[in-house]
């Protein structure tokens, strides 16, 4: 391997976050941690994307040969500028020991080319993306190209998808980014020669971990780099509670309604009327508790290819609160879904209202913002509402492992419902694995017999959340006798 096939793209962009994640990336390949579902499933999105990039240039002509042939490729880029192709997709070049691909290389009427980055993001993040256009700005001039305009495409979110075959056109936004990609440029050439002494060295930079980790990307080293580290669990560290930050809970009328949500948000809408990255809610679990200490528990999952799930979801779920008492939840989360789905549906918002009169300003404010009036009086009586999270465990719960202002549902439940099973043991035990899952069952290639299986494993997980919000209150009631 010689210098120039060390430095790609994506390598330059690794480097610039840490340069041990550069060295490891080129020399210890074997150290990374394979990329998560999740993370995969973000890639197909994103080639899918790149797909409906593609389809606005009818005519454009790939780069077939892939990234182990670059030589071929940049050969390949080059006879087809010279032939006239005016869209190429994957141009290829290799420039001070950096290689990159184009998205798009589009040839302008005036003269001149326009770089084109496409992303299945919703907009231009300067932090990730300016390195990314920038660096390929630099190297693209470096080779010769007379590039003239940069632009990010990336999803639209005011588009409404009104169903069948993706419009290409419409769904995707173009961001000129062209002063922030050749200023970036400027500056990539001693970022370079800092990167190939890196790269020279015979051993690994010492780099201690830190915010650059996680910042702007989770490092795929990370797993390796904290391998000696204590996990800082601190779970027999017993958690102060401070009783008199509990009032909350003497107030909270019962019975008690422990509500969590699971929801969606694809990239590419699934559903007409609905748009990129819209959150649709899916699945819920209720567990109510009455004052006599009876416990109950009801869920709605509604994941049938093709149907949109949101209206049954918030019917049912109206269905199952009653009209006293109060709904409890985690965090600010699931009220969000409830404000989107009093905006979705006009003809829910006064049950919805009726059932939950605290939503009333959050839904008011939310038309106003779409030009629009709540044309309903504010609704007396329905049920109170408790942030378990955010009202009871931060302000009554001292713990290390709640500083730093945390007070996630996870680490809560592994101090004060430590009898709870792990969610590790779980078929589904994250909500980024309970997205995939519920994407799953919403696939019409899904064969019946694992659909069913994912059903139970999203059934388990959500079913798990709100118990578990059921032992915090318990374990935290239990101060206040
Ligand atoms: S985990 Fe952190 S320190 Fe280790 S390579 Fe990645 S960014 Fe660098």
């Amino acid at each position: 391997m010689d210098l120039t096939d060390r430095l790609s793209k994506s390598r330059f962009v690794a480097g610039l976050q840490c340069p041990l994640r550069l060295y490891l990336s080129v020399h210890r390949r074997d150290l990374a941690t394979p990329p998560p579902p999740a993370l995969q499933a973000r890639f197909a999105v994103g080639n899918r994307v790149g797909a409906l990039a593609q389809a606005r240039y009818p005519g454009g002509v790939l780069v077939a040969e892939d990234h182990f042939r670059q030589r071929e490729a940049v050969a390949t880029t080059r006879r087809l500028m010279a032939e006239g192709v005016r869209d190429i997709f994957e141009a290829a070049f290799t420039y001070d020991d950096i290689k990159v691909r184009v998205d798009v290389l589009h040839k302008l009427e005036d003269g001149g080319w326009e770089l084109i980055e496409v992303k299945s993001t919703t907009r231009y993040d300067a932090a990730k993306h300016q390195p990314d256009v920038g660096v390929q700005t630099y190297v693209l001039r470096g080779a010769g190209v007379d590039v003239r305009r940069v632009t990010l495409m990336h999803l639209d979110t005011g588009y409404v998808y009104p169903g069948g075959e993706y419009d290409p056109h419409p769904i995707l936004a173009a961001t000129d980014v062209t002063a922030d990609a050749f200023a970036y440029a400027e500056t990539v050439a001693p970022l370079v020669a800092e990167m190939m002494r890196v790269l020279a060295l015979p051993r690994p930079p010492e780099i201690a971990c830190g915010r650059q980790c996680t910042t702007p990307y989770e490092c795929e080293f990370a797993a390796w780099c904290t391998r000696d580290a204590s996990d800082g669990d601190q779970s027999d560290v017993p958690v102060r509670v401070d009783s008199s930050a509990l009032r909350r809970l003497e107030r909270a009328p019962h019975p008690l309604f422990f509500a969590d949500f699971e929801t969606i948000n694809p990239a590419l809408p699934l559903f007409p009327g609905t748009s990129p990255y819209q959150v649709i809610p899916v699945q819920w679990s209720l567990h109510r508790l009455d004052a006599d200490g009876t416990l109950t528990h009801n869920e709605g999952l509604f994941a049938t290819p093709g149907e949109d799930p949101s209206e049954a979801f918030l019917t049912s779920l109206l269905d199952a609160l009653g009209d006293t008492g109060t709904f409890v939840h985690y965090s600010s989360y699931e009220l969000t879904r409830l404000v989107e789905l009093g905006v979705r549906f006009p003809h829910l918002r006064e049950r919805l209202l009726a059932t939950l009169p605290g939503l009333y300003d959050r839904l008011g404010g939310k038309l106003l913002d779409r030009g629009e009036q709540l044309d309903l009086p504010r609704p007396e009586g329905g049920l109170s509402l408790l942030d378990l999270g955010r009202d009871v465990v931060k302000p009554a719960c001292d713990h290390p492992a709640f500083g730093g202002g945390k007070w996630s549902i996870k680490i809560a439940v592994r101090l004060l419902a430590p009898d709870l099973p792990a969610y590790s043991s779980l078929a589904v035990s994250d909500g980024a694995e309970a997205m995939l899952a519920i994407e799953e069952l919403l696939s019409p290639e899904t064969p019946a017999e694992r659909a069913e299986a994912v059903r139970e494993a999203l059934l388990g997980y959500c079913r798990q959340d709100t118990l578990a919000m059921v032992e915090i209150y318990r374990t935290l009631a239990g101060h206040l006798a």
